[in-house]
């Protein structure tokens, strides 16, 4: 493994000839964005790319999909270079890892602390609120002159990441890098309408069952919600749907820690969303304790069983970590 600085990965970007770009599971904005930014940048430069996508890309971000394709083993012969983006480590990747060619060297560029030994080069920078600022920067160094499309798909990833800037994580390097974003042509009001104003009936109709299934934990210090598969299958709803659903959870007066529970559409495993206020209450600690990892303020893990059989065993073990902190 290689770890490179910004300067180091943009010649490492200008000397290939055909880029695969790969993103995680469920992907949000800040992937999405990061993914089609990235290709659309190295196509200035006169390279080609890439980027697969398995799973239909959610309604709200739908503007950005024309440009991803669905894997094809088929046509692997003549990649140099795969750059996984957002996705610190290979097992959250959204294409099976088997389809990958195993001879092409793999750069992950993240914001999350990646798991360096899984890849050929890493460029990480946990500092970043967003891969599309990183991304940002990169495409100054390589001189990219950022086209109306890039700069949308970079500001939809800053605004996933930083939560419309509300989250910890935003800083004034993400207004900064947005307000040249909107300079280059991407318009927030028109982004925040595909993103924040696209919900659907089903989406609505999950979100008060979810609110049902809301609990408090440690005398109102935790909040627990959770989705069981038959519930959203009886909603209409997709599993994209659910996305930043924790928030409301999070949102409650006195709350330091909130979760989510969504059960997969296989009825086999539980994805769990964590956060937080502050970046005292680490909830990536509890999640890596859990197996799984994340940011101070937002992480997750996958738990392999049903939500039913997992539920009272998290809520447990999210009590105890809950009554451990400093009150
Ligand atoms: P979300 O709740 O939005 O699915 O995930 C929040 C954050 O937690 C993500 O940005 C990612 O950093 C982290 N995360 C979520 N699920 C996993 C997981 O299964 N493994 C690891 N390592 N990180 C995860
Ligand atoms: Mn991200």
């Amino acid at each position: 493994m290689k770890e490179l600085d910004r300067k180091h990965t943009a010649t490492l970007l200008r000397n290939a000839s055909h880029v695969l770009i790969l993103g995680h599971a469920n992907p949000d904005g800040d992937c999405i964005g990061s993914m089609v930014a990235l290709l659309l940048a190295l196509k200035t430069m006169g390279i080609q790319a890439t980027a697969w996508a398995v799973a239909p890309i959610p309604l709200k971000y739908r503007f950005m999909d024309s440009l991803f394709q669905k894997p094809d083993p088929a046509s692997t012969n003549s990649w140099d270079l795969t750059v996984c983006l957002d996705t610190p480590c290979r097992s959250r990747l959204e294409v099976d890892p088997a389809l990958i060619p195993s001879d092409v060297p793999m750069l992950c560029i993240d914001h999350h602390r990646i798991s360096k030994d899984e890849f050929d080069y890493v460029y990480e920078d946990t500092s970043q609120s967003a891969v599309g600022c990183m991304l940002y920067e990169l495409f100054c160094d390589l001189a990219v002159p950022l086209s109306r499309e890039m700069a949308e798909a970079l500001y939809a990833a800053v605004i996933t990441d930083t939560g419309c800037f509300t989250n910890r994580n935003t800083d004034i390097r993400a207004f900064e890098i947005s307000v040249e974003l909107i300079k280059a042509g991407a318009d927030p009001g028109t982004l925040a309408e595909y993103i924040y104003l696209s919900a659907s009936v089903d989406q609505l109709r999950v979100l008060g069952e979810v609110l049902e299934s809301l609990e408090l934990l440690s005398d109102g210090r935790g909040a627990l919600m959770y989705l069981s598969d038959a519930t959203r299958r009886a909603c209409m709803a997709e599993s994209a749907d659910t996305e930043n659903f924790v928030n409301y959870a999070r949102s409650i007066f006195g709350v330091q820690v909130a979760a989510m529970l969504i059960e997969a559409e296989d009825a086999n495993h539980v994805r769990v969303s964590l956060r937080s206020k502050e970046r005292s209450v680490n909830v990536s600690d509890f999640a890596r304790q859990l197996g799984g990892g994340g940011h101070p303020c937002a992480a997750g893990v996958t738990a392999h069983a049903p939500l039913a059989e997992y539920l009272p065993e998290f809520r447990r073990e999210l009590t105890a970590f809950i009554d451990s902190l400093p009150v």
